[in-house]
């Protein structure tokens, strides 16, 4: 049976390159990003189960009745959730599955996930996040605006998190997000069922050793 893969949450203000981080990521082939559901409208490129579930805010609110979602929070006025069928089975298969999801999310997760690694992304400087919002060119001036006073908000959750990545130069973040992968595998919650073996076999050992004197 494969070993289940870690459970991994990216958070950070919005045009920080969490987006593109991600994408080089899923080029190695053990991570996999679940395709969470929200309630806002979708920009232009984005398709509908690739980007996100676009849903109704009643679908969405029917969702949270059924307990589908792992967590949801609302976000500037639109709900977003992640749900709990597909993270299961992307970590039931081996892969490390990303959540790309803001700081309430993340704290929910950090309860009901004990073994999930907490990530913050944060970018080079506002300057910087204002100008790649800007570049990106999808939000008007009044959504970028409410975007980084969302960031203002979140900046201080950061330090309830496992890790800070800082998204400067693209390579060397991705080589940061990979040594995360590596050290988060080593944690002993990843290796419960390992260690109980041994902890088996040791006993058999000792035994069988000092029935043979
Ligand atoms: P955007 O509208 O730019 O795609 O996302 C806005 C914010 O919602 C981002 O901070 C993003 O990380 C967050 N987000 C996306 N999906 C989820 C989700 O499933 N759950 C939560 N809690 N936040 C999410």
């Amino acid at each position: 049976m494969k070993r289940e893969g870690l459970l991994i949450v990216l958070s950070g203000p919005s045009g920080c390159g969490k987006g593109t981080l991600v994408g080089e990521m899923l080029k190695r082939g053990d991570c996999a990003v679940s395709v969470s559901a929200t309630t806002r409208e979708p920009r232009t490129g984005e398709a509908d189960g690739v980007s996100y579930h676009f849903l109704s805010r009643a679908e969405f609110e029917q969702y949270i009745a059924e307990d589908k979602l792992l967590e949801y929070a609302e976000y500037c006025g639109n709900y977003y959730g992640t749900l709990r069928e597909e993270v299961n089975a992307l970590r039931a298969a081996g892969k490390h599955v990303i959540l790309e999801i803001d700081v309430q999310g993340a704290l929910q997760i950090r309860e009901r996930c004990p073994g999930a690694v907490l990530i913050f992304t944060l970018p080079p400087t506002i300057a910087e996040l204002q100008r790649r919002l800007k570049k990106r060119g999808t939000e008007t001036d009044e959504i970028i605006a409410r975007r980084i006073a969302q960031a203002e908000k979140e900046l201080p959750f950061a330090q309830q998190y496992d890790y800070i990545l800082l998204n400067d130069a693209l390579e060397d973040a991705v080589k940061d997000f990979e040594s995360i992968i590596r050290a988060a595998n080593m944690r002993p919650y990843y290796s419960v069922k390992k260690i109980g073996e041994m902890i088996e076999d040791v006993k058999t050992f000792y035994v069988s050793d000092h029935c043979e004197e």
